[in-house]
């Protein structure tokens, strides 16, 4: 191949890596200084140029700009520098990038499928350049973490979930696709932002929105029969219709509900280890019922199922507060479908704050997924901690700034006694001499091995039982005497490990259930193996 094209193509170059031998082979000599360098050499030098950088958003720039010119390395510094560099691929750095995608755009990355798009989407696809795709990532930009409407300036997200599909997991890093479908933005600021990049309209209707993802789907599926579809930061009127939809009918799920789900599942697993009280003592006050919320108390209710108590039982111990205060069946507003499930039947009164709800309820567990940062105020957290030895406290909206408290007000308002998981990483807190180190309920956990699981195994669609072995075997990973000093996710350094472990469980369970298609191998283990993605330059093709 032309010289030009290596050296330009991410997915082959090695950049001063190429040794001596494939410099003259394939007419590089001239074109590289003159040292040849290691992989390791080379990602030293990466480092120290994102260490350089003074602010974050510069850093999610270099290191996107490192995989336009080198995936190889990218991935080999990403891999081995994750918890360094996962802020700054996904959330908090990845939210402040979406909100400045126009300015800040430098090359394109993924596809996009507009409204004027639609009859023409699976022709457009022929135009993706890489052989096959094993893995999508789409959004439709109207919920982007906690930050609202972004329109098309969400296609961080899908680029920085892919990143992570493939360092945690091993997918390869030229078999995934980021996708943003533009159904426009609801949001004024970026129709009038002379660099933004989307169509430049208010939100399709749902009888136009609808028909296009319908297309899309169905076009990625033919084109791609086996690829597995994630959804992504779909707002809250649109992600559950679409996974009820389509859940049954392709290989897909819904991150946010079910990855979120399944992850905080794992954590609650792990916190109820933790202050050693059975589920069935427990009362737990959500504020927020959204997709994140109505998809973590799904996935907590398969406890009480496992433990011998009824849906209409268990219900009981869930109280959700929304953006109207606690939600009843009395409260005289239609609810949707999936909040109706929780409303409470018990009160002839109405409580419109969260304060009232935790000084009515008492509960031993209060879960923030409302985006809404500071929510859970001081007053809020000393209430219930009045009444339990070791409240749960998960304050799980993303970025930062959204987290309903940080980790050092947790500790510092229930003087050390809680359990304590977010959504973005907070720094280990010292208060009275000791340390605490805050739990990140981070999806990353989850996502990349139950989407190999299903991808290796050709699953025909992803189940609740998939997901819930997905969340025990990552609870699996703490020990009793870590759990028991507060600790309930395993360091995230060790995330090709677990990876490894929820593919090879889940499989296990997709072929339980009859949901695999690929003939059983001999061995789970060896074939996930088999399928990861290693970033160094003997797996390259030159
Ligand atoms: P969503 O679907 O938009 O739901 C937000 C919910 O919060 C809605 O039920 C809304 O009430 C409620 N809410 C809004 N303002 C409120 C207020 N002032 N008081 C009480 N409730 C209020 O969003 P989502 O997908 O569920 O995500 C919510 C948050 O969770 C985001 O910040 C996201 O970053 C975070 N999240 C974290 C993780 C993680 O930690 N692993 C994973 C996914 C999401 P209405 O229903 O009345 O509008
Ligand atoms: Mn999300």
């Amino acid at each position: 191949s032309k010289p030009s094209f290596v050296l330009r193509n991410p997915s082959v170059n090695k950049g001063t890596g190429f040794n001596n031998e494939e410099r003259e082979k394939l007419g590089l000599k001239g074109l590289l200084p003159p040292k040849v360098e290691t992989l390791q050499e080379q990602s030293d030098r990466a480092l120290s140029q994102f260490t350089s950088f003074n602010t974050n958003l510069e850093r999610y720039i270099f290191l996107n700009c490192l995989r336009d010119r080198n995936e190889t390395l990218f991935y080999y510094l990403l891999s081995n520098n994750l918890e360094l560099m996962m802020p700054i691929i996904y959330t908090p750095t990845v939210g402040e990038a979406c909100q400045k995608f126009g300015n800040e755009f430098r090359f394109a990355q993924g596809m996009y499928f507009a409204s004027r798009d639609k009859g023409n989407i699976r022709a457009m696809m022929d135009n993706w350049p890489a052989d096959g795709v094993d893995i999508i990532v789409v959004s439709d930009g109207s919920r982007i973490l906690g930050l609202g409407d972004l329109g098309t300036n969400g296609m961080g997200i899908p680029v920085g979930k892919l990143q992570l599909y493939v360092a945690g997991a091993g997918f390869h890093p030229t078999r995934t696709l980021p996708v943003i479908i533009d159904s426009g933005t609801n949001t004024k600021k970026y129709l009038e932002d002379k660099y933004y990049l989307g169509e430049r309209h208010p939100r399709i209707p749902d009888s136009e929105y609808y028909p296009l993802v319908d297309e899309f789907l169905a076009a990625a599926y033919n084109k791609w029969p086996k690829v597995i579809v994630q959804f992504e930061d779909i707002s809250n009127d649109h992600c559950f219709t679409l996974l009820d939809e389509y859940r049954n009918k392709y290989l897909c799920f819904n991150d946010d509900i079910q990855g979120t789900g399944s992850v905080i599942l794992s954590g609650f697993i792990n916190a109820v280890r933790s202050v050693q009280k059975p589920i069935k003592e427990h009362r737990m006050v959500f504020l927020g019922a959204g997709s994140a919320g109505i998809g973590v108390a799904d996935c907590i209710m398969s406890l009480f199922d496992e433990a011998g108590i009824s849906k209409e039982e268990a219900r009981k111990s869930f109280w959700f507060v929304d953006s109207k205060g606690l939600i009843t069946t009395t409260r005289g507003d239609e609810l949707t479908s999936q909040k109706k499930q929780y409303a409470r039947e018990d009160y002839t009164y109405q409580l419109k704050s969260l304060l009232e709800v935790v000084r009515d309820v008492k509960p031993t567990a209060i879960i923030g997924l409302s985006g809404i940062g500071g929510s859970f105020t001081q007053e809020i957290i000393e209430e219930m901690a009045k009444h339990v030895e070791k409240p749960i406290v998960f304050a799980l909206s993303n970025p930062t700034t959204n987290a309903e408290c940080t980790a050092e007000q947790a500790y510092q308002w229930t003087d050390g006694r809680c359990i304590f998981a977010s959504g973005s990483p907070f720094k280990p807190v010292e208060y009275k001499g000791k340390t605490f180190v805050p739990g990140q309920g981070n999806n990353m956990y989850i996502f990349p091995g139950l989407g190999l699981a299903a991808s290796v195994c050709e699953a025909k669609h992803v189940t609740d039982a998939m997901i819930i072995t997905a969340a025990k075997t990552l609870a699996s990973f703490v020990e009793d005497s870590e759990v028991l000093t507060g600790k309930i996710y395993p360091g995230l350094q060790h995330i090709r490990e677990i990876s490894t472990r929820i593919a090879v469980k889940v499989i296990e369970k997709a072929y339980e259930e009859g949901m695999a298609q690929l003939p059983r191998p001999a061995c789970i283990e060896t074939l996930v193996k088999s399928r990861q993605y290693i970033p160094n330059y003997e797996n390259s093709n030159n």
